[in-house]
Protein backbone atom coordinates (compact mmCIF):
# COMPACT_ATOMS: atom_id res chain seq x y z
CA UNK A 1 0.00 0.00 0.00
CA UNK A 2 2.75 2.40 0.79
CA UNK A 3 4.34 1.58 -2.30
CA UNK A 4 1.47 2.24 -4.26
CA UNK A 5 1.05 5.64 -2.46
CA UNK A 6 4.35 6.82 -3.35
CA UNK A 7 3.76 5.34 -7.19
CA UNK A 8 0.91 7.65 -6.54
CA UNK A 9 2.69 10.61 -5.83
CA UNK A 10 5.44 10.65 -8.24
CA UNK A 11 2.35 10.52 -10.81
CA UNK A 12 0.93 13.52 -9.45
CA UNK A 13 4.23 15.21 -9.19
CA UNK A 14 5.26 14.68 -12.70
CA UNK A 15 1.94 15.56 -14.65
CA UNK A 16 2.28 18.93 -12.28
CA UNK A 17 6.10 19.44 -13.47
CA UNK A 18 5.09 18.42 -16.57
CA UNK A 19 2.25 20.89 -17.24
CA UNK A 20 4.14 23.94 -15.95
CA UNK A 21 7.02 22.91 -18.23
CA UNK A 22 4.74 23.23 -21.26
CA UNK A 23 3.36 26.39 -20.21
CA UNK A 24 6.86 27.43 -19.28
CA UNK A 25 7.43 31.11 -19.39
CA UNK A 26 7.80 32.14 -23.00
CA UNK A 27 8.04 35.80 -22.67
CA UNK A 28 11.82 35.33 -20.48
CA UNK A 29 12.68 32.37 -23.48
CA UNK A 30 11.84 34.91 -26.36
CA UNK A 31 13.68 37.36 -24.74
CA UNK A 32 16.55 34.83 -24.14
CA UNK A 33 16.36 33.81 -27.27
CA UNK A 34 16.09 37.16 -29.21
CA UNK A 35 12.80 35.72 -31.21
CA UNK A 36 9.40 35.17 -30.81
CA UNK A 37 8.05 32.94 -33.17
CA UNK A 38 4.81 33.41 -34.60
CA UNK A 39 1.99 31.08 -36.15
CA UNK A 40 0.19 32.98 -38.55
CA UNK A 41 -1.87 32.75 -41.78
CA UNK A 42 0.00 33.40 -45.49
CA UNK A 43 -2.86 33.25 -47.89
CA UNK A 44 -5.43 35.50 -46.19
CA UNK A 45 -5.09 39.10 -47.20
CA UNK A 46 -5.14 41.16 -45.30
CA UNK A 47 -4.75 39.70 -42.34
CA UNK A 48 -1.45 37.70 -42.90
CA UNK A 49 -0.79 37.14 -46.90
CA UNK A 50 2.40 36.72 -49.10
CA UNK A 51 3.89 40.43 -50.50
CA UNK A 52 3.94 39.98 -54.06
CA UNK A 53 6.37 42.24 -54.03
CA UNK A 54 8.91 41.48 -51.33
CA UNK A 55 8.17 38.02 -50.91
CA UNK A 56 7.61 38.85 -47.13
CA UNK A 57 4.43 37.33 -44.80
CA UNK A 58 2.43 41.05 -44.37
CA UNK A 59 -0.95 42.06 -42.51
CA UNK A 60 -3.00 43.32 -39.84
CA UNK A 61 -1.93 39.97 -37.72
CA UNK A 62 1.05 40.19 -38.74
CA UNK A 63 1.31 44.44 -37.62
CA UNK A 64 0.09 43.14 -34.54
CA UNK A 65 2.94 40.84 -33.41
CA UNK A 66 5.53 42.94 -34.88
CA UNK A 67 4.64 45.73 -32.15
CA UNK A 68 4.38 43.12 -29.48
CA UNK A 69 7.94 41.90 -30.67
CA UNK A 70 9.20 45.32 -30.56
CA UNK A 71 8.08 45.86 -27.15
CA UNK A 72 9.74 42.87 -26.18
CA UNK A 73 12.72 43.89 -27.94
CA UNK A 74 13.43 40.25 -29.60
CA UNK A 75 12.75 39.82 -33.75
CA UNK A 76 9.45 37.78 -34.96
CA UNK A 77 10.01 34.59 -37.01
CA UNK A 78 6.68 33.81 -39.20
CA UNK A 79 5.86 30.32 -39.28
CA UNK A 80 2.22 29.62 -41.23
CA UNK A 81 -0.36 27.73 -40.15
CA UNK A 82 -3.55 26.71 -40.96
CA UNK A 83 -6.56 26.81 -39.03
CA UNK A 84 -6.13 22.79 -38.66
CA UNK A 85 -2.55 23.04 -37.34
CA UNK A 86 -2.63 25.83 -35.23
CA UNK A 87 -3.34 24.87 -31.76
CA UNK A 88 -1.31 21.62 -32.18
CA UNK A 89 1.48 23.66 -33.93
CA UNK A 90 1.04 26.32 -30.40
CA UNK A 91 0.81 23.29 -27.60
CA UNK A 92 3.94 20.92 -29.40
CA UNK A 93 5.94 24.44 -28.90
CA UNK A 94 6.73 24.96 -32.46
CA UNK A 95 5.01 28.36 -32.35
CA UNK A 96 4.80 30.80 -29.16
CA UNK A 97 2.04 32.43 -30.03
CA UNK A 98 -1.10 32.03 -32.43
CA UNK A 99 -2.35 35.40 -34.58
CA UNK A 100 -4.10 33.65 -37.53
CA UNK A 101 -7.51 35.25 -38.16
CA UNK A 102 -8.42 32.99 -34.84
CA UNK A 103 -11.86 33.43 -33.22
CA UNK A 104 -11.80 33.37 -29.22
CA UNK A 105 -14.29 30.54 -27.90
CA UNK A 106 -15.10 28.83 -24.83
CA UNK A 107 -13.91 25.58 -26.78
CA UNK A 108 -10.72 26.56 -27.32
CA UNK A 109 -9.99 28.11 -24.26
CA UNK A 110 -10.47 25.31 -22.60
CA UNK A 111 -6.87 24.31 -24.22
CA UNK A 112 -5.12 27.43 -24.85
CA UNK A 113 -5.26 31.23 -23.36
CA UNK A 114 -5.92 34.57 -25.41
CA UNK A 115 -5.54 37.72 -25.37
CA UNK A 116 -8.06 40.39 -25.04
CA UNK A 117 -9.74 40.98 -28.32
CA UNK A 118 -7.84 42.40 -30.98
CA UNK A 119 -10.33 42.33 -34.25
CA UNK A 120 -14.01 41.94 -34.36
CA UNK A 121 -16.05 40.67 -37.48
CA UNK A 122 -18.78 37.79 -38.52
CA UNK A 123 -19.22 35.25 -40.52
CA UNK A 124 -21.12 35.39 -43.95
CA UNK A 125 -21.14 33.19 -47.31
CA UNK A 126 -19.47 34.00 -51.11
CA UNK A 127 -22.04 33.10 -53.63
CA UNK A 128 -22.43 33.68 -57.60
CA UNK A 129 -24.30 37.41 -57.97
CA UNK A 130 -28.06 36.79 -57.53
CA UNK A 131 -28.28 33.25 -56.72
CA UNK A 132 -28.34 33.60 -52.64
CA UNK A 133 -30.40 36.45 -50.66
CA UNK A 134 -31.44 34.43 -47.50
CA UNK A 135 -30.52 31.48 -45.84
CA UNK A 136 -33.14 29.00 -47.17
CA UNK A 137 -31.23 29.53 -50.74
CA UNK A 138 -28.50 27.47 -49.10
CA UNK A 139 -30.17 24.58 -47.74
CA UNK A 140 -29.36 21.16 -49.66
CA UNK A 141 -26.06 23.23 -51.43
CA UNK A 142 -22.76 22.31 -51.43
CA UNK A 143 -20.37 25.12 -49.15
CA UNK A 144 -16.96 25.02 -48.79
CA UNK A 145 -14.63 26.27 -45.99
CA UNK A 146 -11.53 25.21 -43.84
CA UNK A 147 -11.18 22.39 -41.37
CA UNK A 148 -10.95 23.26 -38.20
CA UNK A 149 -12.15 26.31 -38.18
CA UNK A 150 -15.24 27.60 -36.64
CA UNK A 151 -16.68 28.36 -39.93
CA UNK A 152 -16.82 24.56 -40.08
CA UNK A 153 -19.06 24.46 -37.02
CA UNK A 154 -21.04 27.26 -37.53
CA UNK A 155 -22.74 26.75 -41.36
CA UNK A 156 -23.34 23.13 -40.27
CA UNK A 157 -25.48 24.60 -37.10
CA UNK A 158 -26.93 27.35 -39.38
CA UNK A 159 -27.75 25.02 -42.60
CA UNK A 160 -27.92 21.40 -41.20
CA UNK A 161 -28.94 20.10 -44.94
CA UNK A 162 -25.85 21.62 -46.58
CA UNK A 163 -23.03 19.12 -47.11
CA UNK A 164 -20.21 21.28 -45.86
CA UNK A 165 -17.01 20.59 -47.91
CA UNK A 166 -13.24 21.38 -45.88
CA UNK A 167 -10.33 22.41 -47.05
CA UNK A 168 -7.08 23.17 -45.74
CA UNK A 169 -7.66 26.70 -45.86
CA UNK A 170 -9.94 29.41 -47.97
CA UNK A 171 -8.69 30.13 -51.27
CA UNK A 172 -8.78 26.16 -51.97
CA UNK A 173 -12.52 26.92 -51.23
CA UNK A 174 -13.00 29.66 -53.37
CA UNK A 175 -11.62 27.75 -56.16
CA UNK A 176 -13.85 25.00 -55.56
CA UNK A 177 -16.77 27.61 -56.01
CA UNK A 178 -14.92 29.06 -59.35
CA UNK A 179 -15.18 25.59 -60.75
CA UNK A 180 -18.45 24.66 -59.68
CA UNK A 181 -17.98 22.01 -56.99
CA UNK A 182 -19.37 24.17 -53.78
CA UNK A 183 -22.09 26.68 -54.17
CA UNK A 184 -21.11 28.84 -51.35
CA UNK A 185 -17.69 29.36 -49.40
CA UNK A 186 -18.30 30.64 -45.61
CA UNK A 187 -16.17 32.04 -43.13
CA UNK A 188 -15.27 35.84 -41.27
CA UNK A 189 -16.85 38.40 -43.46
CA UNK A 190 -13.05 40.08 -43.44
CA UNK A 191 -11.47 36.95 -44.91
CA UNK A 192 -14.25 36.63 -47.45
CA UNK A 193 -13.72 40.06 -48.44
CA UNK A 194 -10.12 39.84 -48.82
CA UNK A 195 -9.99 36.40 -50.89
CA UNK A 196 -12.44 37.65 -52.98
CA UNK A 197 -10.53 40.98 -54.04
CA UNK A 198 -7.73 38.74 -55.14
CA UNK A 199 -10.08 36.62 -57.22
CA UNK A 200 -9.94 37.46 -61.34
CA UNK A 201 -13.49 36.84 -61.54
CA UNK A 202 -14.64 38.62 -58.70
CA UNK A 203 -17.13 40.34 -60.61
CA UNK A 204 -19.40 37.09 -60.80
CA UNK A 205 -19.37 36.96 -56.83
CA UNK A 206 -21.18 38.78 -54.03
CA UNK A 207 -21.28 38.50 -50.40
CA UNK A 208 -24.90 38.79 -49.33
CA UNK A 209 -25.85 40.53 -46.12
CA UNK A 210 -26.59 37.09 -43.87
CA UNK A 211 -24.48 36.91 -41.30
CA UNK A 212 -24.24 33.87 -39.37
CA UNK A 213 -22.10 34.54 -36.00
CA UNK A 214 -20.02 36.92 -34.09
CA UNK A 215 -16.31 35.99 -34.16
CA UNK A 216 -14.14 38.37 -32.21
CA UNK A 217 -10.45 37.32 -32.58
CA UNK A 218 -7.62 36.85 -29.93
CA UNK A 219 -4.03 35.86 -30.10
CA UNK A 220 -3.64 32.49 -28.96
CA UNK A 221 -0.74 31.75 -26.21
CA UNK A 222 -0.40 28.61 -24.11
CA UNK A 223 -2.28 27.92 -21.51
CA UNK A 224 -1.25 28.99 -18.29
CA UNK A 225 1.67 31.21 -19.98
CA UNK A 226 0.95 33.92 -17.85
CA UNK A 227 3.74 36.39 -18.26
CA UNK A 228 3.57 36.06 -21.96
CA UNK A 229 -0.61 36.42 -21.80
CA UNK A 230 -0.16 39.72 -18.86
CA UNK A 231 2.86 41.72 -21.74
CA UNK A 232 0.52 41.14 -24.48
CA UNK A 233 -2.98 42.21 -23.20
CA UNK A 234 -0.96 45.37 -21.96
CA UNK A 235 1.15 45.76 -25.38
CA UNK A 236 -2.78 46.13 -27.33
CA UNK A 237 -4.28 47.76 -24.22
CA UNK A 238 -1.55 50.79 -24.99
CA UNK A 239 -1.87 50.00 -28.62
CA UNK A 240 -5.49 50.93 -28.34
CA UNK A 241 -4.69 54.29 -26.41
CA UNK A 242 -2.07 55.62 -28.55
CA UNK A 243 -3.78 55.22 -31.78
CA UNK A 244 -1.51 52.11 -33.08
CA UNK A 245 -4.67 49.88 -33.45
CA UNK A 246 -7.33 51.99 -35.12
CA UNK A 247 -4.02 52.73 -37.73
CA UNK A 248 -3.07 48.79 -38.70
CA UNK A 249 -6.74 48.72 -38.79
CA UNK A 250 -6.94 51.87 -41.34
CA UNK A 251 -3.79 50.23 -43.22
CA UNK A 252 -5.69 47.00 -43.63
CA UNK A 253 -9.27 47.95 -44.19
CA UNK A 254 -10.00 51.68 -45.76
CA UNK A 255 -9.13 49.76 -48.63
CA UNK A 256 -12.23 47.74 -48.39
CA UNK A 257 -14.37 50.57 -46.98
CA UNK A 258 -14.30 48.72 -43.95
CA UNK A 259 -14.85 50.99 -40.89
CA UNK A 260 -13.61 50.03 -37.73
CA UNK A 261 -17.04 49.47 -35.38
CA UNK A 262 -14.43 47.60 -31.99
CA UNK A 263 -12.47 49.03 -29.53
CA UNK A 264 -9.29 46.90 -28.10
CA UNK A 265 -10.77 46.82 -24.34
CA UNK A 266 -10.02 44.20 -21.38
CA UNK A 267 -12.25 41.14 -21.19
CA UNK A 268 -14.39 41.14 -18.63
N1 LIG B 1 -12.12 32.96 -37.23
C1 LIG B 1 -12.53 31.64 -37.56
C2 LIG B 1 -11.76 30.60 -36.79
O1 LIG B 1 -10.96 30.92 -35.98
C3 LIG B 1 -12.45 31.39 -39.05
C4 LIG B 1 -11.17 31.81 -39.68
C5 LIG B 1 -10.08 30.76 -39.58
O2 LIG B 1 -10.32 29.59 -39.86
O3 LIG B 1 -8.97 31.13 -39.20
O4 LIG B 1 -11.92 29.43 -36.95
Amino acid sequence: MKKLAMLFMIMVLAAFTSKAALAGDTLADAKKKGVLVVGCKDSLPPFGYIDEKTRKIVGYDIDFVNAIAKKMGVKVELKPVTSASRMPQLQEGHIDIIAATMTKNAERAKVIDFSHTYFFTGQKFITKKGSVKSLKDLEGKRIGTAKGSTSEQNAKKAIPTATILSFDDYPQALLALEQGKVQAVTTDESILIGILDKAPDKSKYEIPNIQISDEPYGLGMRKGDKNLVDFVNKTILDMEKSGEAAKIFNKWFSQYNLHRSFKITADK
